[in-house]
């Protein structure tokens, strides 16, 4: 059974507010209310909520430390970011599991929408894994969400895609251009890393997501699935 204090608070029934210590000492919330009724408040429950104020006031919740949320895949998943950013640069061919990885997603999101995101992008692993612990979880910025943000994103990542991906395949030989092809997945996946890094301390661990050009890409390709579905739908009709 719980008593109402002028509506405001709520707290369980244990000792009388008359003989309530809170109460005297003026820490009990519903003393400042003057506790008219003669009903009982709950000392454990107003004990225990002062006892968790201090404690998140020692320490603010952003220094708390995290547990990520991933799936059993993402333990592992997470390995491909430092193996595309960092080892692509040394070894240019390894870039090249970036667009397979993308091609995948794309053809996943049409039926699945965003199931990559949630269940298996390494990037977003990553992030849940390292990220998370040293967030200083700041607001993030309305602009990382608006559309036209997001489409500007999109635009200037498949400009640069597409525009070193000329240039690579401008190579002598196929061995040559895969190289260099490589390399623009690697050193775009490095400096999109390092963004979304910084952005993920500062703010939330997954504000690269907010405006992520995959993410995008994969919300628009699964709208298509849904108008596709309501046309056909009509049509039976
Ligand atoms: S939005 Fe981008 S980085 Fe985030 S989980 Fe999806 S694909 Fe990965």
């Amino acid at each position: 059974m719980n008593t109402t204090f002028n509506n405001k608070i709520t707290c369980g029934i244990k000792t009388d507010c008359s003989v309530c210590p809170l109460n005297k000492k003026e820490t009990c919330p519903a003393a400042k209310q003057s506790c008219s009724t003669s009903e009982s408040c709950s000392l454990e429950q107003i004990e225990k909520k002062s006892v968790e104020t201090k404690k998140a006031a020692k320490f603010p919740k952003k220094f708390f430390m995290k547990k990520p949320h991933i799936t059993k895949i993402q333990i592992y998943t997470w390995i491909i970011v430092p193996l595309i950013s960092l080892g692509g640069l040394w070894y240019h061919k390894l870039g090249l599991i970036m667009p397979v990885m993308m091609v995948f997603l794309l053809i996943l999101s049409y039926f699945r929408g965003r199931f990559w995101c949630g269940n298996l992008c390494p990037r977003g692993a990553f992030l849940e894994i390292f990220i998370k612990p040293i967030s200083f979880y700041g607001k993030i910025p309305n602009l990382f969400k608006a559309k036209y943000f997001r489409i500007f994103v999109v635009t200037v990542f498949m400009t640069v895609f597409t525009l070193r991906t000329k240039a690579a395949f401008s190579a002598w030989t196929m061995m040559e251009a895969l190289d260099k092809w490589g390399l623009v997945f690697a050193t775009l996946c490095l400096v999109t890393t390092i963004i979304a890094i910084v952005l993920g301390v500062i703010y939330s661990p997954r504000a690269w997501c907010s405006f992520c050009p995959m993410g995008t890409m994969e919300k628009w390709i699964y709208n298509i699935n849904k108008k596709v579905k309501t046309l056909s739908l009509k049509g039976a009709k």
